[in-house]
């Protein structure tokens, strides 16, 4: 496993690579690695002929009031389990290279950058295609892996490769989850041991939703989630939304495949979660 630091010359083994005939895998994260990135990780290894793993706290993508400078940043650990779960190249450029003071472009999906976080986290999601559109010429990917515990991301990367052509497909990725339901996500290590108790709420709250959208009507499903996140001792519902699945448009009494996607505060993190609806056949929700 090699590790590279500068921009320029990933893509230029990348490129090698390609001119090999080798497929490539690209997976990227902002690091302190858990189980939810190994499943990315895995698929890549399994489908591709390398995989690169991209680590960079990406500083376009938060906003000033948050948890940049504090975002855990585990580099030793994440080598590790890179190397462990065979991957062939960690690219961890510095935010110097990625993005100098001179850097002037920036790409925005319309419509779906403004909604869900988008609406709290004010250009979060400009950064987050832009930085994605970077990594994909970067490392020459033939196939890019994304987690669907970042639904709205999914949805927005998918887009962008679609409108600006990118030849790197898109692999969306089952959520990762503790055996009690939470959703793995690095901010975890922000939680308390009595916090990540009460954030279990998140996930069981939905779960159920999921069993209710197939016979209720959307208001029940969505005033019941909220009823029973406010009741989480110290918490603060940023959203809780029933979106169509395909294009994150609000869902109506004839959405058949719905997302139910929330951004709660426990204390002073910020989680999100979201799970897949699908109405029983036959049924209106009316
Ligand atoms: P992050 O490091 O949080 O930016 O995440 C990097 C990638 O891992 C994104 O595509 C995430 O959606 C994905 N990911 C994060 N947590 C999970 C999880 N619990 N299960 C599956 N994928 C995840």
């Amino acid at each position: 496993m090699k590790i590279i630091k500068i921009a320029s010359q990933m893509q230029k083994i990348a490129l090698k690579h390609i001119k090999d005939g080798d497929e490539i895998g690209l997976v990227p994260t902002m690091g302190a690695l858990h189980e939810g990135h190994i499943s990315l990780i895995a698929k890549s290894v399994k489908n591709d002929d390398i995989t690169i793993v991209s680590i960079f706290v990406n500083p376009v993508q938060f906003c000033p009031n948050e948890d940049y400078l504090k975002y855990p940043r585990p580099a030793k650990k994440d080598k590790e389990i890179c190397k462990k779960n065979h991957v062939d190249y960690v690219f961890m450029p510095s935010a110097n290279d990625m993005f100098p003071s001179d850097h002037k472009t920036f790409i925005e999906i319309k419509t779906l950058q403004d909604i869900l976080c988008g609406a709290f986290r004010i250009n979060h999601f400009r950064g987050v295609a832009t930085v994605v559109a970077k990594l994909f010429n970067i490392s020459c990917a033939d196939r890019a892996y994304f987690g669907v515990k970042d639904f709205q991301q999914l949805k927005i990367v998918e887009k962008m490769g679609k409108d600006l052509n990118f030849r790197t497909k898109i692999i969306p990725c089952s959520v990762v989850r503790e055996r009690n339901g939470l959703a793995l996500s690095s901010r975890n290590s922000y939680l308390s041991a009595e916090e990540k108790k009460r954030s279990l709420n998140i996930s069981k709250s939905l779960k159920e939703a999921a069993e209710d959208f197939k016979s209720r009507d959307l208001n029940f499903v969505k005033k019941t989630v909220i009823n029973k996140l406010k009741k989480i001792p110290g918490s603060e519902i940023d959203y809780a939304e029933i979106v169509n699945f395909d294009d994150l448009s609000p869902a109506n009494k004839n959405t058949k495949k719905a997302v139910f996607a929330v951004a709660v505060w426990i204390g002073k993190t910020r989680l999100i979660d979201n799970i897949m609806m699908i109405k029983d056949k036959g049924r209106s929700g009316q």
